[in-house]
């Protein structure tokens, strides 16, 4: 057994970004500013984006997005249950309704047909999620909601660098990145919203900064009057520089980052294969490159004569640590009190709730911690 516990992940900071945040520090600007805006134009360089705005949090971004869009009460927006839990808190709290669909039961994405089944004359929004760093299969969702007249925001807090078919995840449409600590790269908190919508992107800038139409630094720059005006109530979403300083170092290296991520993943489906009580994820049909956000499993918990959560309590006593990517929304207390979603809804999406399980995988892990991992698998399965 391991004697020093492996965490499930762990951020990859080098020397050179913790220097460049030392010196932003020390510049005399620290909240967003030129870090911020160098920031945001190299992330158009790389995922090809149009537009893109720093800000807090991917929540963050989603929120923003439900403002400008005017999501309200008598409105419905379709997402997966199986995601993180943000998107739908954000739609109950705008006093709108979750419309969950169910998933791919084994590559965990939202499917064209299962969001076509849940568009009503209410539908409004869309938010699909590009799962554990593979794509959603976007060119029929997206014919669907032209179709419909729906709005689309893809959620890509998992998707940094993911390609579907030819096209960079970020470079078409509304999308929302997250620079979580977890993520495949990170500003300590932060987001990136991006989209190819230009009366859009500027309703974001004013609405991420309380719906003034400049920030300090373009007022500090641009002499601007000092006083700014209220062009509509607006919130307090802005990247800070000590943030975005970070992410320019990450930024340099998340191709790095995710060859990495690419090399244990593959490590992982190898010395998996031949343990029956484990179900690694499928990659999707069409064409794609994989950013290997989250390797996952499923737990064939009749065979293994366990529950899911007993066997990552197990994991964890021979210091191996895991986490759960995701437990269903509808299966969360609140949602399970207020929407009482019935068992046969959603079947995909609650077999997986019961069985997934990520392994850990962060850049600087090893393969000798990924054969701990699954010494230790096979250990708690007694193989
Ligand atoms: C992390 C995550 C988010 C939220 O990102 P924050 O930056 O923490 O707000 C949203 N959706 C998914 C699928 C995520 O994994």
């Amino acid at each position: 057994m391991r004697n020093s516990f492996l965490p499930f992940s762990k951020p990859v900071i080098s020397e050179d970004g913790i220097q460049s945040v030392v010196e932003t520090l020390r510049s005399g600007w620290i909240t967003t500013g030129p870090k911020t805006g160098a920031f945001e134009s190299k992330f158009c360089e790389y995922t090809g984006a149009a537009h893109s705005v720093a800000l807090s949090s991917a929540t963050a971004g989603m929120h923003l997005l439900f403002k400008a869009l005017d999501i309200g009460p008598g409105d419905e927006v379709v997402t997966p249950s199986m995601t993180w839990v943000s998107t739908v808190n954000l739609i109950v709290l705008a006093g709108a309704t979750p419309v969950f669909a169910d998933i791919d039961k084994d590559t965990l994405m939202v499917t064209p047909e299962a969001i076509e089944r849940c568009i009503t004359t209410k539908t409004k929004l869309v938010v699909p999620v590009h799962f554990a760093g593979a794509p959603a299969d976007m060119q029929p969702i997206r014919q669907m909601a032209v179709k419909n007249g729906l709005f689309l925001a893809e959620d890509a807090a998992h998707a940094m660098g993911t390609v579907y078919k030819s096209e960079k995840i970020g470079s078409k449409g509304t999308t929302i990145f997250s620079f979580h600590p977890i993520k495949n790269m990170t500003t300590g908190e932060g987001g990136m919203f991006c989209t190819d919508d230009l009366d859009l992107i500027e309703r974001i800038k004013r609405l991420k900064f309380h719906g003034l139409g400049v920030d300090a630094y373009d007022r500090d720059t641009q002499g601007r009057s000092p006083q700014a005006e209220v062009l509509e109530p607006g919130y307090k979403y802005n990247m800070t520089d000590i943030a975005a300083a970070l992410g320019l170092s990450q930024l340099e290296r998340i191709d790095a980052f995710n060859e990495k991520r690419r090399k244990l993943a593959m490590l992982y489906r190898d010395l998996l294969e031949g343990v029956d009580e484990v179900i690694p994820l499928s990659d999707p049909v069409y064409n794609f490159k994989h950013a290997w956000h989250l390797f996952i499993i499923r737990l064939d918990i009749d065979r293994a004569g366990m529950t899911r959560d007993e066997f990552m309590h197990e994991l964890k006593l021979r210091n191996i640590g895991t986490g759960l990517h995701f437990r269903a929304v509808h299966q969360q207390k609140y949602y399970q009190e207020t929407m009482n979603i019935k068992p046969d809804v959603l079947p995909n999406t609650e077999w997986n709730s019961d069985r997934i399980c990520s392994l850990p995988l962060f850049p600087s892990m090893t393969e000798e911690d990924v054969r701990d991992v699954v010494d230790a698998i096979k250990d708690v399965l007694n193989e």
